[in-house]
């Protein structure tokens, strides 16, 4: 059973780079390489789920910030696995992780996770300045070190969001996309407006959260002058929303143009070429992920 969940993720993520692949066969270059460190971290994340057990009761704020601690054993276990994953999908990479293993003896993962998600990439950094090795490495370990973490320790979970909220329920972070998608059988397409439900896509751990439809997720404005999209094609349902008022963009996905259901980890590699349009019109993205920080 377990073996059929995760061949499933891995599976989807696959059919979802394929996809993106014919759509964009520019973004080659960042699609494969991040897609095959997420098929990596899918499996790692079946993994981890035997290791790890949350048992927390329900709060207002973001769950995984009640956490006093991550697994110890279980964050050495996903370092390695990362390290791993990045070493085979980006050889560029080689020489500072090589670094950071060299390390690995005297590094508390557990402790660095936890303040990754307090303090975010500065975090890293002043870890990183302590043991003297490169920044950016051990910054992108960490990132996906704690992102698996938290989907094997998260995900499934029932969590108690607020309709309007525009950070993620479970860890805090912003998200890296938005979707539209079908309204659900048993919901009166008259009651979300017929046009769809428009959800957030965590982008530190994957966790899909429903918002209101039109607004701007960083300054609240709702004000139809203030908000922007644009799009680089008519038919992929792909556009990119922007708000004038606080010059930030998200990028976004219409699932209900696409055939299949997509891993939305990956959908957000195929969105870059509007990252890059939004850029180039002076917007600054909602947050900062490893893809949309490569040029
Ligand atoms: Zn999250
Ligand atoms: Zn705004």
């Amino acid at each position: 059973m377990e073996l059929a969940v995760k061949n499933d993720r891995m599976e989807k993520i696959s059919r979802t780079e394929q996809t993106l692949l014919e759509r964009h066969p520019a973004l080659e270059n960042v699609i494969r390489p991040f897609a095959g460190v997420f098929r990596e971290k899918a499996g790692l994340v079946e993994r981890l789920k035997e290791k790890v057990n949350c048992e927390m009761t329900v709060s207002d704020k973001p769950l995984a910030l009640e956490l006093d601690a991550f697994p110890s054993q279980a964050s050495v276990m996903a370092a390695r696995e990362i390290i791993i994953a990045l070493k085979q999908n980006f050889p560029a990479l080689e020489p500072g992780l090589y670094q950071l293993e060299t390390k690995m003896g005297s590094m508390d993962f557990s402790r660095l996770c936890k303040a990754y998600l307090e303090k975010g990439a500065d975090a890293a950094a002043e870890y990183a300045q302590d043991l003297d090795i490169p920044a950016d490495s051990l910054e992108l370990v960490t990132r996906f070190c704690l992102s698996a973490l938290l989907e094997a320790m998260f995900s499934g979970r029932p969590i108690n969001g607020q309709p309007s909220q525009t950070h993620c329920p479970v860890c805090g972070s912003l998200p890296s996309i938005s979707y539209l998608d079908r309204v659900p059988d048993n919901q009166s397409e008259f009651l979300t407006g017929g046009g769809g439900m428009r959800f957030f896509h965590c982008s530190l751990c994957g966790h899909d959260f429903k918002t209101h439809r039109i607004f701007c997720p960083v300054c609240h404005t709702e004000d139809p002058e203030q908000l922007r999209y644009y799009k680089a094609d008519k038919e992929s349902g792909e556009r990119v929303d922007a708000c004038l008022n606080c010059n930030t963009y998200l990028p976004s996905i219409d699932l209900r143009k696409s055939d299949g259901i997509m891993d939305l980890d990956t959908a957000a590699l195929g969105l870059l070429h509007l990252d890059i349009l939004a850029r180039q019109k002076g917007y600054q993205p909602l947050t900062w992920t490893p893809w949309n920080r490569m040029e």
